[in-house]
């Protein structure tokens, strides 16, 4: 299949006619060839999003959120077939592309209804005979900049609130993953988006993010992504001036404390560190357990991980699915000997897995024991299979060493013990907290995002998307029929 760009209502392709193929991490086998865009692709997707822009906005929000509902109506009606597209493209277990695919449709439905809300709210005025309000305005033209682990949610939430808060988009996917951003924004068209509203432009971060980041008729950048690039798109999109949100890494971890159901943490852990292949941003890299229950929480784990099976997402007895690229697959396993070498206990796995009918990026589910607060694969995002476990005497040291890291995406406790609990939620520092679960598991309603170096202090997902992709205006209205003076006529 030869995908094209999506430009002003048209499929196009790139004006260079270069392409790369898209790769089953799992196999090898090409799924797609993908348009290698320029800056020129690029600025006429600009430019079609700016023009599109002024009549876009003035739609009005219920009939934008109509749109929307048609999208999530298409997205449920296609969910098996985008789940399995996005498991042949990237490698996820089907059961988990499921999950991607439906938090795109619950996000639809949602973004549809704040069509009928995007509340603002009025405001007695200091002054007689005047009325005050607080409105949302759209601001201008999105650039939707993602990465490929969540080829269909992560689009999705930006996207929806940008359009349904009245801006027009250009949406550059991860090259990793074209064929999920190509699906969803056929699925936009076929539900009805006027030309120009939503433009795709496939290519990479030099060749295309940059244009994006650099054009002064982009208003707002919302990135998704590593560390590294989102400095880079902040400090250049800074300069513009332009309105920025960064999603960015995380060292999640999970604490294990003496009193808790440890068969319940057990399948808390390995849902959070091996599910998608430890490559989530809430995966949960680092366990952190109260002295008393350290030694039999790691031979259950270590147990429990041995039996974990590898192969194809698309197979039934699949537990975990190939790494991304063998790119990532050499770095997970440089982490891996780093980690022997700064003196962690390996436990279970830390090798490629080589087996006859495995022909993809697959590294073995690894665990660590004896890991020191201060290792490298206790302070810095490894993105695979591998989960350090660190050991702790108390509650207090288990916050100190969660809070430790530069990341402050996700964390969680289990323990049956309600002070305990309510101190936790106090004291830990990340966006997201989960009680007697996994540190994944987030749902479209709620704030999602993180503190410190995981972000700039945005969130996506729920009300708070609202406000990053609208920008306020304070409306007074005089009825009064004489000048009147805030501050000095009192
Ligand atoms: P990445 O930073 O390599 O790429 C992300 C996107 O940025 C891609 O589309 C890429 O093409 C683009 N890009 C690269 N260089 C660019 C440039 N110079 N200008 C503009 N765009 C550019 O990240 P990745 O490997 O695709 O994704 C993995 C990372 O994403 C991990 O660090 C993970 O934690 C993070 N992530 C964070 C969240 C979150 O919500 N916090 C969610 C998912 C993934």
């Amino acid at each position: 299949m030869r995908l094209h760009n999506y430009i002003d209502g048209q499929w196009v392709e790139p004006q260079l006619g270069r392409y790369e193929p898209d790769i089953d991490p799992a196999n090898g086998e090409v799924v797609a060839e993908v348009p290698q865009s320029d800056a020129k692709d690029t600025q006429r997707a600009i430019q079609a999003a700016k023009k599109a822009f002024e009549t876009w906005r003035k739609v009005p929000a219920p009939k934008r959120g109509e749109m929307l509902f048609r999208v999530g109506e298409l997205m449920k009606a296609q969910k098996e077939d985008l789940a399995q597209a996005m498991t042949r493209e990237m490698g996820k277990v089907v059961t988990e592309a499921r999950g991607d695919v439906q938090e795109g449709i619950d996000m639809a439905f949602y973004m549809a209804g704040e069509g009928r809300r995007s509340f603002g709210y009025t405001t007695p005025s200091e002054l007689p005979d005047k009325f005050a309000m607080a409105t949302r305005d759209p601001i201008g033209v999105a650039g939707i900049i993602t990465p490929w682990n969540f080829p269909m949610a992560i689009p999705t939430w930006k996207i929806f609130p940008a359009l349904v808060c009245g801006n027009t988009v250009v949406f550059k996917p991860a090259s990793e993953t074209p064929v999920l951003a190509y699906r969803l924004v056929k699925i936009l068209e076929e539900a009805g988006i006027p030309s120009g509203v939503v433009n795709l432009v496939f290519g990479s971060g030099t060749d295309v993010g940059e244009v994006i980041l650099n054009d002064p008729d982009v208003a707002l950048i919302s990135f998704t992504g590593s560390n590294e690039t989102g400095r880079h798109v902040a400090a250049t999109a800074g300069q513009h001036l332009k309105r920025v949100s960064l999603e960015l890494g995380g060292k999640n971890a999970i604490i294990v404390l003496d009193d808790a159901d440890l068969e319940l943490a057990v399948e808390g852990i390995l849902w959070s560190a091996f599910g998608t292949t430890g490559q989530r941003c809430t995966a949960c890299s680092r366990l952190i357990v109260q002295k008393g229950v350290y030694p039999e929480l790691r031979d259950r784990l270590a147990t429990r991980i041995r039996s974990l099976t590898l192969g194809h997402g698309l197979e039934t007895a699949t537990d975990v699915g190939p790494l991304i690229t063998k790119k990532a697959l050499d770095k997970v396993h440089r982490y891996v000997v780093l980690g022997q070498r700064e003196g962690a206990q390996l436990v279970v796995g830390g090798h490629a897995a080589v087996t006859p009918s495995l022909h993809g990026h697959f590294y073995e589910p690894t665990l660590f024991a004896n890991v020191t607060p201060e290792m490298t694969i206790a302070q810095e995002e490894i993105f695979g299979p591998v989960l350090s476990m660190i050991q702790v005497e108390d509650l207090d040291e288990a916050v100190r060493v969660n809070n430790q890291v530069v990341y402050g995406l996700s964390s969680s406790i289990f323990t049956q013990d309600v002070n305990r609990v309510f101190q936790a939620i106090r004291d830990l520092a990340t966006g997201i907290v989960y009680i007697n679960a996994g540190t994944t598991g987030a749902e479209i309603h709620l704030p999602f995002g993180g503190t410190r170096g995981t972000g700039n202090g945005h969130r996506e997902a729920g009300t708070a998307a609202l406000d990053f992709f609208s920008e306020w205006k304070a409306v007074y209205v005089d009825f009064s029929g004489r000048l009147q003076r805030a501050q000095i006529d009192t």
